[in-house]
């Protein structure tokens, strides 16, 4: 069973990915249950608002020890808490992608777009549609992260172990690729 945390954010559109790739689902709304789940889904949102929410309650640890073990794939607001900064005292980074991320670096909301992006699975590379929205960039990318997203020549999606962190939205075009990519086949 795959968790979506419901703190805050468009979870609802990442537990209907799910469904579509027929995997069951849990809405994480504390920290019991991660017990009940064998990876997590970290959504967009607004991080600074969603890491309030996190350290209302020991859920940092908690997820920094589940991640030890289970696959955790952030979007957007969910990459920018993964990451090991974003440079804002207000969000929390759990650090578990070894990148550095900058905060809504294409401007504000009405600089939202979609894009076609190009994702790398092994040797295949594929086309998804995607929606960015008040979008990160990432900046940099330690030497054990590998890239799964580009846009042009743009690093926009990079693995770390069983870590996924992308800085758009590909659950709200009903693209299934990369959940796919981080829960079955990781
Ligand atoms: N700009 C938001 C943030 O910094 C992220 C936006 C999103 O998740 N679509 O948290």
């Amino acid at each position: 069973m795959i968790g979506v945390l419901a703190l805050q954010g468009n979870f609802q559109s990442h537990l209907n990915i799910l469904e579509k790739i027929n995997l069951e689902s849990l809405q994480v709304k504390s920290v019991k249950d991660l017990d009940r789940i064998s990876g997590l889904i970290i959504p967009g949102g607004e991080s600074t608002t969603m890491s309030k929410l996190l350290d209302n309650s020991n859920f940092v640890s908690e997820i920094k020890e589940f991640a030890k073990n289970n696959p955790i794939l952030g979007s957007c607001a969910g990459a920018i808490i993964m990451s090991r900064n974003s440079f804002d005292e207000r969000v929390l980074n759990l650090g578990l992608l070894d990148i550095e991320i900058d905060r809504n670096a294409y401007g504000r909301q009405v600089f939202s777009f979609s894009d076609k992006i190009q994702v790398i699975d092994g040797k295949n590379k594929s086309l998804c549609e995607v929606l960015f929205i008040r979008a990160p960039k990432i900046i940099s990318v330690g030497n054990d992260c590998s890239v799964f997203a580009l846009r042009n020549d743009e690093i926009i999606g990079v693995r770390q172990g069983k870590h996924f962190a992308i800085t758009c939205h590909p659950e709200l075009m009903h693209e299934t690729k990369i959940h796919e990519m981080c829960f079955k086949s990781n």
